[in-house]
């Protein structure tokens, strides 16, 4: 007679596939199967319902123990003059570990996102800003710009958490508040219920957006604009814009890096931290960026302890040397300055390494195939499915606990590399 699975239910769950890492939803596994049954979007149903395939670790395309594989793993990697260490997709023990193999093989870490990532280190690094946490915006803010991207598409609950919330800790900022969309295509449908008041568009391409943006800042610094449209936004609602602005006790100004379409994006997260620098002059206003999906907030930060720098840090000269340009893995990998790639991905199996004839060590979720048959292949679990964690959330100020789900015994991706560590 089979065995009946029994059904385990877990409340509060934090949920990993994007940056917002939502900790209220409702997950039930019964054996190895999960199954969302409150508060999941459509990413997040994708992510925890996932068939996970049988898989073994392979060395060559050969079925092998783990054992063996983290062997010859540590023997690629021992052999290597020039490692690099791309994907990153893991959690705060993953990226630790990670950083530690690194350090030891005088290897290169690049996450995949570092090029969106970038675009706000530039700015920071360049001339600083003043941004928002989500639980702010929530609860103080009374204008929310939405800037060029689809926020509703890249992270589904973003509306329903933070703009539509039922109650805030304030009373004051129960008032209704006043939604602004720039830019043309953006899914406004969650921009509704109670606590909406007014929703503006100002309709411009995307590619555009970051014009609209020039003008705003023109206007507010009291510079001439010349015609009578941006992009094909009527001046007159530019400047109307500007007024909410000012008008505005709490603006918050949204984008999610990956998201903007502009051609130099770094120059639209620059014209939002001016806009918001203006405003702080007479009231308040801060930005606001999302993204931080693949655990790329993680990597970013755990690098930012740990060697002072972003992601693109090399340790090749024996100390941390950071170079957002030199130490881009596709120009890397491109210019064939390594001779060896180790890919972390832990969350989503769509985040295969790039097509490189580079031999390749691969951590990744089961379901993964990758372009090319990697020398060494070891299934990882996801962190806050297969195994307990920590991520850190888009606005870099909460850590959030993952939990174990049970769903299967692959290990995680920093128990591997510190087992290749020790192997070295
Ligand atoms: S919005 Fe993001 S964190 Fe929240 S449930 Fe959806 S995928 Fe998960």
């Amino acid at each position: 007679m089979s065995e009946v699975a029994t059904a385990v239910e877990f409340d509060h769950v934090p949920c990993p596939f994007c940056g917002l890492v939502c900790d209220d939803l409702q997950v039930v596994r019964t054996g190895a199967a999960l199954k969302v049954t409150k508060n999941g979007c459509s990413l997040a149903v994708t992510g925890f319902e996932r068939a996970l395939p049988a898989t073994s670790p392979q060395v060559g395309g050969r079925d092998v123990s783990v054992q063996e594989a983290v062997a010859e793993a540590a023997r690629l990697i021992r052999k290597s003059s020039s490692p690099l260490y791309g994907g990153l997709s893991t959690d705060v023990a993953g990226m630790r570990a990670v950083m530690s193999l690194a350090d030891r093989s005088r290897g290169t870490l690049d996450h995949a996102f570092s090029s969106a990532f970038g675009q706000n280190m530039k700015v920071l690094q360049s001339a600083g800003w003043i941004t928002s946490t989500l639980t702010e915006t929530r609860n103080r803010a009374d204008v929310i710009v939405i800037v060029g991207s689809d926020v509703h598409a890249l992270h589904p609950r973003f509306f329903e958490r933070i703009v539509r919330a039922d109650t805030t800790m304030f009373e004051e900022t129960d008032k209704p508040l006043t939604v602004v969309f720039i830019g043309e295509g953006l899914d406004q449908s969650a921009a509704s219920g109670p606590r909406v008041g007014k929703v503006v568009t100002l309709p411009c391409p995307l590619h555009s957006v970051d014009e609209v943006m020039g003008a705003l800042l023109a206007r507010m610094r009291g510079n001439k604009v010349s015609g009578d449209n941006v992009a094909g936004v009527p001046l007159a609602a530019i400047e109307g814009l500007a007024k909410t602005l000012s008008d505005a006790h709490y603006s918050v100004l949204v984008y999610t890096p990956a998201g903007l379409h502009t051609d130099d994006s770094d120059l639209t997260v620059h014209a939002i931290c001016d806009v918001v620098r203006l405003l702080n002059k007479t009231t308040r206003s801060a930005g606001l960026s999302l993204g931080g999906d693949e655990g790329a907030t993680t990597a970013t930060s755990v690098c930012g302890w740990q060697s002072g720098f972003p992601t693109r840090v090399s340790f090749a000269s024996g100390a941390p040397d950071y170079d957002p340009i030199t130490n881009e893995l596709p120009r890397k990998l491109a210019g064939n300055e390594s001779d060896l790639l180790v890919w972390l991905a832990s969350y989503s199996p769509d985040l295969a390494p790039p097509d490189t004839d580079v031999p390749t060590i691969l951590l990744a979720p089961p379901a993964m195939t990758p372009p090319n048959a990697p020398a060494v292949f070891i299934p990882v679990g996801t962190p806050g499915l297969d195994h307990a964690g920590q991520l850190i959330r888009c606005d870099s100020v909460v850590s959030l606990h993952l939990r174990d789900l049970g769903r299967s015994k692959n290990p995680s991706v920093a128990s591997v590399l510190t087992a290749i560590e020790a192997a070295l």
